[in-house]
């Protein structure tokens, strides 16, 4: 269970929609996970307009760019309000409120603003109640109007980040990451496939394909249709001190006839420039993140630091061999070249061997029918399966971190 709690942690943290078809397979927990709204409360803080809502249990919440008139609503799924929610708020942010059920399981509270304004909002949760704080900063018609194009305001996490369990002794942690999610939908294929769907199912068999080996425990840096930076998701890996990062992707290449998997590693200069533009290309989906993430910078130059980083790719190359001999002699076709690198942001944990597997190009109509027949996926998953157990075979749990 030990994999919901990851969930149930990242599920709190991120903007979340829900996605019908791919986050019914988790399953289980239906009826258990309705938050309540105990306390709200709201006025003017250190000159800027803020609102406070606490919860029991963990919300599921995103925020919405409305206009004409210009609006701000928070949108909380399976939520119910116990707690009195005023219906106007005097002061120069906010002119009106409202609130109330806009689906069956959809509680929504909108701000009517006085003057333009962008919300920002974090939660915290600890012993079963989420604070969730939310404040409008003021800003600009362009950048207003962009938002509200984009709608991809992310609820960002307080700076203490949850803590993630230590594996138990003897257990090798694996982070699978399904690329994109949420307003990243990643590539599309020529019949409408989305990759950030095709991503996730991947992961989630590639989950269950290990999960069958005891000593192996799998997160997921998400099970369902949600934005997380692409920062946040090698921390993931950091923090759940990972012996090993897989993020999966089907991206697509000018090249509509180059078909079959690739797996890149980390490198400054690309091995070719197809996967400088694939890396570009994957790269650029923090465009959707917020300021915040995209001002870290992601290494710092240390002499310890770089010997950590030198023995990482010497295991992460390991891994992205036995991995293309693996799906060859799974009769998985490959591109060309299949072993390949490039400055994925992705991979850039110094201390966790890293790999981003495309496991087909949704450019190429051909693999965009394979990547959605259940059979290939699962053969494709037991391959990758084969070739993580065989890396784990050479290593003890746990040696990458400090
Ligand atoms: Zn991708």
């Amino acid at each position: 269970m030990r994999i919901s709690l990851l969930a149930a942690m990242l599920f709190a943290l991120f903007v979340a929609l829900p996605s019908p078809s791919l986050a019914a397979s988790e399953g289980g927990d239906e009826g258990g996970r309705d938050a309540v709204l105990t306390a709200f409360e709201q006025g003017i803080r250190n000159g800027r307009f803020e609102a406070t809502l606490t919860f029991r249990g963990e919300p599921r919440s995103r925020l919405l760019i409305l206009r004409n008139p210009d609006r701000v609503a928070l949108d909380l799924l399976d939520t119910v309000s116990a707690a009195a929610v005023p219906s106007t708020a005097d002061g120069a942010a906010v002119t009106e409120m409202r609130q109330g059920l806009v689906a069956p399981d959809r509680f929504r509270i909108v701000w009517t603003l006085k003057r333009l304004a962008l919300p920002v909002a974090e939660t915290k949760t600890a012993d079963g109640r989420t604070v969730l704080t939310l404040r409008l900063e003021r800003t600009d018609p362009i950048a207003f109007a962009k938002a509200a194009g984009s709608q991809s305001i992310g609820i960002q996490t307080a700076r203490e980040t949850p803590i993630i369990e230590p594996a138990a002794p003897g257990i090798f942690t694996i982070v699978v990451d399904p690329g994109h999610g949420g307003v990243d939908t990643g590539a599309k294929g020529p019949a409408g496939t989305l990759e950030k769907e095709i991503n996730l199912a991947f992961a989630l068999s590639l989950r269950d394909a290990l999960a069958k080996d005891s000593h192996v425990r799998v997160l997921l840096t998400r099970d369902d249709d949600r934005f997380i930076p692409l920062t946040e998701r090698s921390e993931i890996a950091r923090r759940a001190k990972a012996d090993l990062f897989i993020s999966m992707h089907a991206d697509s290449i000018r090249y509509r006839d180059i078909r079959g998997a690739t797996v890149y590693t980390l490198s400054e200069k690309a091995s070719d420039s197809l996967s400088l533009e694939i890396a570009d290309s994957e790269n650029a989906a923090d465009r959707f993140a917020g300021s915040e993430w995209r001002q870290g910078k992601p290494e710092v130059f240390d002499i310890l630091v770089d010997l950590t980083r030198r023995e990482t790719d010497s295991f992460s190359e390991h891994f992205a061999a036995g991995l293309v001999d693996a799906f060859s002699e799974h009769k998985i076709r490959l591109i060309k070249n299949p072993k390949r690198s490039a400055g994925f942001r992705v991979l850039m944990a110094p201390d966790v061997p890293s790999v981003l597997v495309e496991i087909g190009y949704l450019s190429n109509a051909d693999d965009e029918k394979l990547l959605l027949q259940s059979k290939w996926r699962d053969d494709t998953t037991s391959a990758i399966s084969r070739a993580v157990l065989a890396f784990l075979s050479t290593r003890s749990p746990g040696t990458m971190s400090p």
